[in-house]
């Protein structure tokens, strides 16, 4: 339905108003979520402290953690897994197979231990092996495949598509180029923001792997109100930032970033729709995501993963850019415990990325 005026009446009571009938609905929350898959979504909406005083605005993080299986890809597993079902596309006992770089692998081998399907993933060498290990110990077959660009054919989305072709009753989600990740976004992330916010928001910012969180966020809240702005936030190694910059000019991809799971080469179909909802784009450097995922540790105690960090710069630099007195929305995508043997480890760190040790020196890396 279309509705209208909607507001919390209570902690777990909602108000709201459907347009064409003017029927006044109050809905209770259910106290009891239905399984594991009756529990993604709905995740609260933290004000981030500090960075709200500091910037005059309200910046607040969908708490995308807090899904069952611990990052904000259970909604778009959930959502492929069941238009593959409703497709007829497989039936109990079926595989599922996708191309990840873990998170979407992670969700979907929960939501097929739960709806009674085999699970395989392909994933680039590159991702961290607490994924790995999470995944294989959630029972799905994973095969960590050479990191190659998308148009080889070795690329690890190939090789899913590859494997699923050959084994009956088996399904390559897709979750790049499939809009039913979108939708997930469409109708759950955003709706859920509206609400939390009472419509009272400013903006909306995050990075973008697929796209989907993005791109259905920003299409439903510009649905509700074209004023909002939406700012894409990009690492180094991906080439949206230049892309819509340039005003459409897609370069080869270089380099790479110290986040996982964000990152693109490429306009994906689940972003496409949405380019000219973009208003900005948000170069986010390495350097500036390591700070913030040791302030928003020492600072506000959040145990973030790097991709979650990124974004609150980027809702950083957007409160600053659209001025005080704002609500900014940003997506905390996972936790630290999938990378923390790399983004804890000084080690690490210092091979990877940084050269200088006194920027390690003032954020109390050696922890491990
Ligand atoms: N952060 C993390 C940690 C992720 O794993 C992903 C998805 N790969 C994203 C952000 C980006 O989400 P989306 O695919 O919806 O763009």
């Amino acid at each position: 339905f279309e509705t209208s005026e909607v507001k919390r009446v209570k902690d777990d009571v909602i108000y709201f108003k459907i347009f064409l009938t003017n029927t006044i609905m109050i809905c209770k929350k259910p106290k009891v979520l239905d399984g594991f898959i009756g529990a993604i979504g709905n995740t609260p909406l933290i004000r981030l402290k500090n960075i709200s005083k500091e910037t005059g605005s309200e910046v607040l993080g969908k708490a995308e953690f807090m899904n069952p299986g611990g990052s904000v890809k259970d909604r778009a597993a959930l959502y492929v897994v069941k238009e593959a079902e409703e497709k007829g596309l497989i039936t109990t006992g079926g595989t599922i197979v996708e191309g990840t770089a873990g998170n979407t692998g992670i969700g979907l081998a929960h939501v097929c231990r739960a709806k009674g399907y085999d699970c395989v993933i392909y994933m680039p060498d590159t991702q961290s092996q607490e994924k790995i290990d999470l995944l294989r110990m959630l029972g799905a077959e994973v095969y960590p495949v050479p990191a190659v660009p998308f148009d080889d054919p070795n690329n690890y989305n190939h090789q899913a598509r590859r494997h699923a072709e050959k084994i009956p009753n088996a399904v390559w989600t897709n979750q790049f180029d499939n809009v039913a990740n979108r939708r997930a976004h469409y109708e759950t992330t955003g709706p859920e923001i509206w609400e939390q916010t009472n419509g009272q928001i400013d903006g909306f910012t995050c990075s973008t792997g697929t796209g989907g969180t993005f791109a259905g966020v920003t299409r439903y809240l510009k649905e509700k109100n074209p004023n909002i702005k939406s700012f894409i936030a990009d690492p180094p190694g991906s080439v949206l930032y230049s892309y819509f910059k340039s005003g459409g000019n897609l370069i080869e991809r270089k380099g790479s970033s110290i986040t996982e799971g964000i990152g693109q080469g490429r306009v994906t179909e689940n972003l496409k729709e949405e380019v000219n909802s973009v208003d900005d784009a948000l170069y986010i450097s390495d350097e500036k995501t390591i700070e913030m995922l040791y302030r928003l540790l020492d600072e506000e105690g959040f145990y973030m993963g790097a991709s979650s960090a990124l974004n609150v710069v980027a809702a950083y630099e957007m409160a600053k850019i659209l001025g005080p007195g704002k609500t900014i929305v940003t997506a905390i995508c996972d936790g630290a415990y999938r990378y923390q043997t790399r983004l804890f480890s000084r080690k690490w760190l210092e091979k990877k990325y940084f050269n200088t040790v006194d920027s390690l020196e003032s954020l109390y890396v050696e922890r491990l």
